[in-house]
């Protein structure tokens, strides 16, 4: 039985290079490394404060508030949020 076990862990440690290897030749194919890959795929989506739309930050117009970085979906809402409420 401890034979089978030995040859049991043997093959998922095989398994695990086998698949860095494969994931490593993917990365080097597309020139990325596979952590960029993961990144790329969820973009992260950023809440506009004025209207609740979610927006890529990227896209988005972005001011500096203090501290925290505030993104919105137009000029519009950016200039929304700077003015002083009625
Ligand atoms: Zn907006």
């Amino acid at each position: 039985m401890v034979r089978v076990a030995l040859l049991f862990v043997l093959i998922i440690f095989i398994a695990r290079a086998f698949w860095r290897l494969v994931d490593g030749l993917i990365a080097g194919i597309s020139g990325q490394p596979s952590s960029t890959r993961a990144v790329k795929r969820g973009v992260q989506m950023v809440r506009d404060p004025v209207c609740g739309v979610f927006v890529i930050p990227d896209r988005a117009v972005m001011i500096t508030d203090g501290r925290r970085q505030l993104f919105f979906c137009s000029a519009k809402c950016r200039d929304k949020y700077r003015a002083p409420p009625a």
